[in-house]
């Protein structure tokens, strides 16, 4: 999807949205909603997203990509208060070939151990019940 594509109502995260599709969730408001990675690149790897419909970074409205980056930054501080990781990635990719591979804007976060590797970007899918338990601390927190 190039970086001018239209927003598909219809994309995984606009399901997760309006329900169509689960998720685990850490925290929602009127603006926000976060959830577990299902796909995690490290334990604890949560997402960030705007309800506004925005497909990148450039598409979404300065004062939406305000909040989501003030929430990201709320959600991250959860993570490390709940797992104690090393280090916290925070990643935003805009496009395809910059590795996007749902079009609603996100941000990872992911929590890096220093002597652990990385998972592959979207790539085994997580147990449910360590999803739920990692969310629990997660929201323990916020
Ligand atoms: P992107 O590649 O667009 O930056 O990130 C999309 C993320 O969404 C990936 O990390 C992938 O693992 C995650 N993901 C893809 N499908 C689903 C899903 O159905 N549920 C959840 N919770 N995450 C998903």
């Amino acid at each position: 999807m190039s970086l001018s594509a239209q927003y598909d109502p219809k994309n995984i995260f606009a399901k997760i949205l309006s329900g169509d599709i689960p998720s685990v969730k850490v925290y929602e408001d009127e603006r926000t909603l976060s959830f577990m990675d299902a796909f995690p690149q490290s334990k604890g790897h949560t997402l960030v997203i705007p309800k506004v419909p925005a497909c990148n970074l450039f598409d979404i409205a300065q004062d939406d990509l305000q909040d989501l980056i003030v929430k990201t930054q709320t959600i991250g501080r959860a993570v490390r208060d709940a797992l104690m990781p090393d280090g916290i990635r925070i990643a935003q990719f805009n496009g395809e070939p910059a590795g996007q591979t749902v079009f609603h804007i996100h941000f990872h976060v992911i929590p890096i151990w220093a002597n652990a590797t990385l998972g592959r970007h979207g790539g085994e899918m997580a147990d449910i019940n360590e999803l739920n338990d990692l969310a629990a601390k997660i929201k323990a927190k916020l």
